[in-house]
Formats: structure tokens, C-alpha cells, sequence
């Protein structure tokens, strides 16, 4: 009887193996790769086609990218018009499998408008991680309807990513502490960091808008020189994947007017930085901004 119910336990055990063929998934940007990765484990397969470091706003698929979205079981990606040139890829998909933008459940009022792009909202939401904790529990509720018989498995490493963003946004609000109202002011290449600004309490001056896609105007570098003047703000911010054209003519144009303005670090932007480096998650992103945020913005000490 006892050796019946072990071969019995047994076949159950290799039905279950021989079924568990991990989900295909694609993801546009790291970070939504690396949520997917946390919560699935290994009953997922992540591909993600937008490396670290590229810019997310001018991707487009390649013939290889192509032929992954045809081949997965479930499309994942940023949205809010963050993948502009990919929207026609994921439309042809749509019909045919899940096709899911990780910001869709985000509260409307809470997501600020594209002030190019009339109509359309700024899509850089996952610097506000409140914001992002809300991609992170649509993420799991995507992968569970995919595959239910992990569901408790998935639910089980959103809660503990969700406890760890709870600290991260903690800490980032006590990184931040020490910078004074008046020096509260990210300037930076491209617009990305508004919803960073809304939540932990800066203001945001850019050279090219919110949108890579356009290049920026003399008129453009002309204004962010003399709000840095004018205001005296003490840093201009670099970005890990949008190119730094400008920030050298507005650094000269404020010395010329006797501002001295220093180069700040590069702020990771649209993603994370390279797998494996300090930066190379979301909370090390999210991590890495804040100490370099935090150390060109708060005042030095004689
Ligand atoms: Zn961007």
C-alpha cells in the first residue's frame, strides 16, 4: 500500500516537471525583466530588448526581437509611450497572446502630464516607487492568470520585493533629508525625472524635454543656462543612455556669466545600469541616483 502511494507521488511529481515548461517572456526595459525574474523565478524565461544603457524612447525591434515577441507567451512592457517606435510590434501581437503595458493600473491622477505631447503622460513613472510597487503587484497579477498553478509561489516573491521597495523609498526619502528646500533642484539632460521630483520633493529644469526623440535647441540650452544662473543652482545632472550633447555649451554659457556650474554624476534615467554593477537593479538605480543626487545638491561642510 505505502509502496502504491509512493510510485503514485512519484508520476504526480513528474507530470508536474514534465508541465512546468517556464513561461516565455519578453520585456521591454531591465527593470521590468528583473520584477518578472523575481517574482517567476525560474518558471519564466525573461529575454529583455532593451539593453542597460540604450534608450528606450528610439528602440526599435529587431528582425530577432521580432521573432521573440512572436515566440513568447506573454509581452510585458513599460508603456505610457515609453517604447514609441515599438506600439506597431506589440499591436500585430495583441490578438494573439497577453500584451500587457506594467503601468496600466496606475491611478490616472497620479500620472503627470507629457508637457510635449499633448494628451499623452510623461512615462518615466518608476522613479516614484510607490508607483513602481504598483507595476511590480500588476506584473504578478499578469504572471499568475499565465501560469495559476504557481500562484501562491508568485505571490509569495511579490510580497517580499514589495517589503523591499517599502525600505528603498524609505531610504531614499532619509538619503535626501540633508539637502536644503532651496537646493532642491534636479537640472537635468532630458525631462525623466518629474515623477522623482513630485514624490521626494524637488523641482525639474531640463535641456531636452521628456521625449529623446527631438534634439535640443540653442533656445533650449539658452534657457536652462540662465535658469542655472538665475537660480543659482550649483549642478547640472549627466544621464547613463542619453548622449550629453549640450551640457558642455550650457556649463561654458554659465561661466560666462559667472555661475560656476559642476558636472554632477550620471543619473540613471530609463533603466538600470549594466547586470551586475552596483546600479544594475532597480533598487540599485533608484539607490545610486539618490547618493549622487545627494552629494552634488547638499551643502558642504567647513
Ligand atoms: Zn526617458
Amino acid at each position: 500500500m505505502l509502496a502504491q502511494f509512493v510510485v503514485v507521488t512519484n508520476l504526480l511529481a513528474l507530470c508536474q516537471i514534465a508541465h512546468a515548461a517556464p513561461l516565455k517572456v519578453v520585456a521591454t526595459t531591465p527593470q521590468i525583466a528583473e520584477t518578472v525574474e523575481k517574482i517567476a523565478g525560474s518558471y519564466a524565461e525573461v529575454r529583455t530588448l532593451v539593453a542597460p544603457g540604450i534608450d528606450p524612447h528610439t528602440y526599435k525591434a529587431t528582425p530577432s526581437d521580432v521573432t521573440a515577441l512572436k515566440q513568447a507567451d506573454l509581452i510585458l512592457y513599460s508603456g505610457l509611450h515609453l517604447e514609441a517606435q515599438m506600439e506597431k510590434v506589440f499591436e500585430s501581437q495583441r490578438k494573439k497572446k497577453s500584451v500587457v503595458a506594467v503601468s496600466q493600473d496606475i491611478a490616472k491622477e497620479k500620472l503627470l502630464p507629457d508637457p510635449e505631447l499633448k494628451g499623452h503622460f510623461d512615462p518615466h513613472f518608476w522613479h516614484d516607487v510607490t508607483l513602481w510597487k504598483q507595476a511590480v503587484a500588476t506584473t504578478k497579477g499578469v504572471l499568475i492568470k499565465a501560469d495559476k498553478a504557481n500562484a501562491r509561489q508568485y505571490t509569495m516573491n511579490a510580497d517580499a520585493y514589495l517589503k523591499t521597495l517599502d525600505r528603498l523609498h524609505t531610504d531614499i526619502e532619509k538619503g535626501l533629508e540633508l539637502i536644503p528646500p532651496s537646493a532642491r533642484v534636479l537640472v537635468t539632460i532630458h525631462d525623466a525625472f518629474s515623477y522623482f521630483a513630485k514624490q521626494y520633493g524637488f523641482k525639474v529644469e531640463n535641456i531636452q524635454g521628456v521625449n529623446t526623440e527631438s534634439a535640443a535647441s540653442v533656445a533650449d540650452v539658452k534657457r536652462v543656462t540662465d535658469f542655472l544662473v538665475t537660480n543659482k543652482i550649483p549642478a547640472l545632472f549627466l544621464e547613463n543612455a542619453t548622449p550629453t550633447r549640450n551640457a558642455d555649451a550650457v556649463i561654458e554659457g554659465a561661466k560666462a556669466k559667472g555661475w560656476k556650474v559642476a558636472l554632477a554624476g550620471a543619473l540613471y534615467a530609463d533603466g538600470p545600469g549594466e547586470k551586475g554593477s552596483p546600479a544594475g537593479t532597480y533598487e540599485g538605480m533608484m539607490r545610486a541616483n539618490v547618493k549622487t543626487i545627494a552629494s552634488a545638491l547638499t551643502p558642504k561642510q567647513n
